[in-house]
């Protein structure tokens, strides 16, 4: 659907096309196009002059002679057409024809039909219902208006809707929100009564940037929206977020996530992005045989509920559909329950290490739905994550404890678990975390359990 950039660059376009033309007839060939008296439109236009073409949020304003205003919306997939050679003008989808005395006309497509034309007075213009409820154009907003606004997102709804509800800041649609919420570092399902009024003036302040650069570049050509034959906007191309579900976040490398909001697809990093309801998980990890799964441990016996991700990968590898779709990737029989055909697995990839990455990246998406369900139904759950920064499924972790041991003290517990030192030391090369993480706690494991699990009992209550 165009949102205020496109109807802007659609208003540029047709505006010196139309202007001083007078209307000397009407088609309409989909009558529930006009809104208003439908008579009344086909008569009162007649013999009537453009003088202007303006905008408002997403609706266009045609002004004629005798103070009459036409307010359209173009939806979904409505078009304007400027035709001058008058056997074109009738194409499949067209639901009205404006005919001038010069010879040209103007033509109204619309494959879904969504559109709208509502003929009003420039008087009764700001009355009309459709037009009186709509907030304040989401570019032009004031220092004045921040008040109001603070008060008008103090609600229980995802920020996204908020975005779209077309009362409170009109002209943005589900591309511009998507991207205002990208560059707020704002989670889309953040609830608006959470944001504080910093956040919300960096949406203002977002919003007017995004959408003042798309309007440069003559908005965004997404799916069939074209803002007149044979022009595209460009803005498409300068798109950080919408449309790039499964992209790589190019701020922080996570896979972009697409869940539905008010039925709206919606594209985010759930890093750079961290829904705040699902930041409550308490996470271990650390490198090999660093002792995690004896801290795991020690937080089950002090009541907590835990999960172990090795544990929940195995049990995901059990189900037949992830047998399937990993054999196809390493090219041979994968069955975790079946201990040979386990091994040659392996040695594929250790040999192939692609191959081993490819199941990461087919299995790690799957893990991190089974970990949004968890943390979704507990409270605080304690999850044992050897993968988390790989996985990148920080968002999920109010606190991330990382166990950090001497080598000397790694060798014995491996020893003790009877690993082949030589092939765990390459592993072990393997663990790195962001230095710059806040929730991030660093717990040292001596050989001394009693104060291991102390310094862990104190790292997540600071
Ligand atoms: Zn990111």
């Amino acid at each position: 659907m165009p949102e205020l950039p496109e109807v802007e660059t659609v208003k540029n376009i047709i505006s010196p096309l139309i202007k001083d033309k007078t209307i000397t007839k009407i088609d309409i060939f989909y009558d529930r196009l006009v809104q208003s008296n439908i008579d009344e439109f086909k008569v009162k236009l007649i013999n009537q002059t453009i003088k202007d073409v303006t905008r408002y949020g997403k609706f266009l304003f045609i002004h004629l002679t005798s103070s009459l205003v036409i307010i359209t919306h173009l939806r979904m997939e409505g078009k304007f057409r400027y035709i001058t050679n008058l056997s074109d003008a009738r194409i499949k989808h067209t639901s009205l024809i404006f005919y001038f005395k010069d010879g040209t006309c103007l033509a109204f497509d619309d494959t879904r039909k969504f559109g709208l034309m509502y003929l009003t007075t420039e008087e009764e213009c700001k009355n009309v219902p459709m037009i009186k409820k709509l907030g304040i154009e989401a570019n032009k907003v004031q220092g004045s208006d921040l008040e109001t606004l603070y008060k008008k997102f103090n609600r229980k709804k995802p920020i996204k809707e908020l975005l779209l509800d077309q009362t409170i800041l009109c002209g943005i649609g589900n591309i511009y929100a998507d991207e205002i919420c990208y560059l707020c570092k704002i989670n889309p399902f953040t609830p608006g009564n959470l944001l504080n009024k910093n956040n919300i003036d960096d949406v203002v302040k977002n919003a007017k940037v995004v959408l003042e650069k798309a309007i440069k570049a003559g908005g965004s050509t997404i799916h069939s929206f074209h803002p007149s034959e044979g022009v595209d906007g460009k803005f498409q191309e300068e798109l950080l977020c919408y449309g790039r579900v499964n992209h790589i976040c190019p701020n922080c490398g996570t896979r972009f996530h697409k869940e539905f909001i008010g039925g709206r697809g919606t594209t985010f990093c759930p890093n750079c992005q961290v829904n705040p309801l699902l930041e409550k998980a308490i996470g271990i990890t650390g490198p090999i045989g660093s002792g995690k799964s004896t801290l795991l441990n020690h937080f089950k016996e002090e009541g907590y509920i835990t999960y172990s991700c090795d544990e929940l990968i195995h049990e995901l590898y059990k189900k037949d559909i992830h047998k399937r779709n990993i054999s196809k990737i390493l090219g041979v029989n994968f069955d975790i329950e079946n201990k040979e055909i386990t091994i040659k697995a392996r040695q594929i990839m250790i040999f192939e290490p692609e191959k081993k990455i490819a199941v990461e990246n087919y299995i790690y998406p799957v893990l991190e739905n089974e970990l949004i369900k968890i943390v979704k139904e507990n409270d605080c759950p304690v999850i044992e994550a050897p993968t988390l920064f790989k996985a990148h499924i920080e968002y999920l972790f109010k606190k991330i404890l990382i166990v950090e041991i001497s080598k000397e003290q790694q060798e014995v517990n491996l020893i003790n678990r009877h690993d082949d030192i030589s092939s765990s030391k390459k592993l072990n090369h393997d663990f790195t975390y962001p230095k710059n993480l806040s929730k991030i706690r660093i717990v040292r494991a001596t050989g001394n359990f009693e104060t291991f699990f102390k310094n862990a009992d104190e790292a997540i209550k600071d």
